[in-house]
């Protein structure tokens, strides 16, 4: 019960609690999750823009959670 694991949404910069993540996906044999499905698709549509040496640039907001 009480382990739980916090990562960020790689898209929209939220705080996700792993176990109840709404979406997630595997890239590169890395789990990432995600607040919304919509966060997924972006994210599945180009990981490397949220992933590269770039990802500390300005989040953009996925709409669901804003
Ligand atoms: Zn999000």
């Amino acid at each position: 019960m009480s382990s739980t694991t916090v990562v960020k949404d790689p898209v929209c910069g939220m705080d996700i609690n792993t176990a109840s993540a709404a979406q997630h996906t595997e890239h590169a044999g890395q789990t990432y999750y995600f607040c919304c499905s919509k966060c997924k698709e972006k994210f599945d549509h180009n990981p490397a823009q949220y992933l590269g040496k770039n990802a500390a640039a300005p989040k953009s907001a996925c709409g669901c959670c804003s």
